[in-house]
């Protein structure tokens, strides 16, 4: 995902967040001022009003957190890397390096992100029930404990990626063995359930002109990609299983030398294949790699004057690669870069170059033998 912030690190895992957050933010702070809460408690100030929303969205959004950091700690008790923790749009991510060892690490790391959601749910219902807090006080907190009640339900959904699709697969995985199937049957869920939204969604705009029309279909069509995001990313792990970076690289990719011009490397370029990046050397070291798109990125007037060293990308911004590595490990280092390639390295010199386009034939070749 790109256009995140980090804010920071709690227990080790990167926190950060997508720039569309901001707007949820504010939509969400705008909308319990202006309705949510004058419906729920009336005749307060508008300024009261203004601070129970801001409030509340924050402990809401921090609440978020706590869902994600369950999964997250739970992940890591399970021997599984973090690669850190996003709130967007839709609420949190929380990012796993590698995959679930076990149906039973699935079904804890699953299930621990709801439990949270449970604790905190009752625990702000709770305290809204105590007869302590005045009108704003109370209020607040029964909404901060609805939402995290209906946001437990609404994870325990059994569509994939969803929580409750999380268990779903477990369970299935765990009766039958077999994760391809379980992935199969879970993220068909989670399309079922993306559509439903979708098309309850739209009816509920058209006949009543609900705005929480929109967002359901919204949140439906997310449902709907990310289901669709799981099946591919299995079926790209399977046609990879046993290969090494070595097996799918580009071997002796073309590269370019580090004190050519711009315009001097595009001229040897001439009748090469067009790659999305080359390798960056200089007297056999590997600097970076520069991307096809960078090229392309400077006016042709500016080429004669810019040296490819000036233009590329540094190694420590690229993913480095080393030719013994599994292939879906690298798919997975691929996935997370800005860029979808990477120079593929051993003992220190340069072997090979790896892009998603080499994963892509791989994947369509294995494919077509299995049929
Ligand atoms: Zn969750």
């Amino acid at each position: 995902m790109h256009h995140n912030f980090t804010i920071g690190r709690i227990a080790g895992i990167r926190i950060s967040f997508n720039w569309s957050w901001l707007i949820v933010f504010a939509l969400i702070v705008w909308s319990l001022e202006s309705n949510v809460f004058p419906a729920q408690d009336p005749g307060l100030s508008t300024s009261t009003y203004v601070i129970m929303a801001l409030i509340a969205a924050i402990v809401f959004f921090a609440s978020i957190l706590l869902h994600e950091l369950g999964h997250s700690i739970v992940a890591r008790r399970n021997g599984m890397e973090i690669e850190g923790i996003t709130l967007w749009l839709f609420g949190g991510v929380a990012q796993f390096k590698d995959s679930f060892k076990s149906p039973g690490a699935e079904f804890r790391i699953g299930t621990a992100g709801p439990a949270v959601s449970f604790v905190l749910g009752g625990a702000f219902v709770g305290l809204a029930f105590l007869p302590i807090g005045s009108t704003p006080v109370t209020g607040t907190l029964f909404w901060l404990g609805y939402i995290n009640l209906f946001l437990l339900v609404f994870n325990l959904l059994p569509a994939l990626p969803l929580d409750g699709g999380r268990v779903l697969r477990s369970a299935l995985w765990k009766a039958k063995g077999d994760f391809a199937w379980a992935t199969r049957i879970s993220a068909s869920f989670g399309r079922g359930f993306g559509y439903l939204m979708i098309g309850g969604g739209v009816v509920l705009f058209i006949t009543y002109g609900s705005v929480s029309g929109i967002w359901l279909a919204l949140i439906g069509w997310f449902l709907l990609g990310a289901a669709g995001n799981e099946t591919r990313f299995l079926r790209a792990r399977e046609a990879l299983e046993g290969l090494c970076v070595r097996d799918v690289m580009t071997r002796e990719p073309v590269t370019a030398p580090a004190d050519e011009t711009l315009g001097e490397f595009i001229d040897t370029l001439a009748g090469w294949a067009r790659h999305s990046a080359y390798p960056v050397v200089s007297n056999g070291d590997v600097l970076g790699l520069l991307p096809f798109r960078t090229i392309a990125h400077h006016p042709r007037s500016e080429w004669e004057a810019r040296l490819v060293r000036d233009s590329m990308l540094t190694k420590d911004q690229v993913p480095v690669l080393d030719s013994e590595d599994s292939a879906e490990e690298a798919l997975n280092e691929l996935m997370g870069g800005e860029i979808h390639c990477g120079l593929v390295l051993h003992d220190g010199e340069l072997v090979g170059f790896l892009s998603f386009s080499d994963l892509a034939r791989v994947l369509s070749q294995r494919d077509s033998f299995r049929r």
